[in-house]
């Protein structure tokens, strides 16, 4: 049983997520104050095996390079990772969701039912986006919304919700 720790970084409040089996860690989008995410990593006594990146803005990857540099064998991964992942008892498919930026990614553990979706889709709302890439976030969203209903998503920002509960009450998924 995975447990999944949030630490709520910086000034633009992102969710930076650390998930353990109590013995190996995986850190999501360590997005600034990153000594108060080794600490808490530290505290867990928890040996990184992997950093996840879901898109390359700056709130997301603040301390990205301090996280980096205390856990050097941590791997990076990104919407550049193969899909399918394994790194000891973490089992995840890379899926990625461009619109919000052209390397946006979200992080899917299919055995737990969990998903990170970064600033792809909140509860009840959806990442912004640029005019110009209107048709290539409609095509993101078409995708997640063949996801089952059942998955928890955990996003880069606010509460938790899951695919079930975006595809009834998200405004930007009515219709797709
Ligand atoms: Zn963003």
């Amino acid at each position: 049983m995975l447990k999944i720790e949030c630490l709520v970084t910086g000034d633009l409040e992102e969710n930076c997520y650390i998930i353990h089996n109590n013995k190996y860690a995986l850190i999501i989008d360590p997005g600034d104050e990153g000594k108060r995410i080794i600490d808490k990593i530290e505290k867990l006594k928890l040996e990184v095996l992997g950093i996840l990146i879901t898109h390359y803005h700056f709130d997301h990857i603040g301390a990205l390079d301090e996280v980096k540099n205390k856990y050097k064998s941590a791997k990076t991964y990104d919407y550049k990772s193969s899909i399918d992942n394994e790194i000891d008892c973490f089992k995840f498919k890379k899926i990625n969701n461009f619109g919000h930026t052209m390397d946006s990614c979200s992080f899917l553990f299919e055995k737990e039912n969990i998903m990170f979706t970064g600033d792809f889709v909140f509860l009840e709302t959806i990442g912004n986006y640029d005019d110009e890439n209107e048709i290539i976030m409609f095509n993101s969203l078409k995708e997640f919304v063949k996801l089952n209903d059942d998955i928890k998503i955990y996003p880069g920002h606010g509460p938790s919700s899951s695919v079930g509960y975006e595809k009834r009450n998200n405004y930007f998924l009515r219709g797709i």
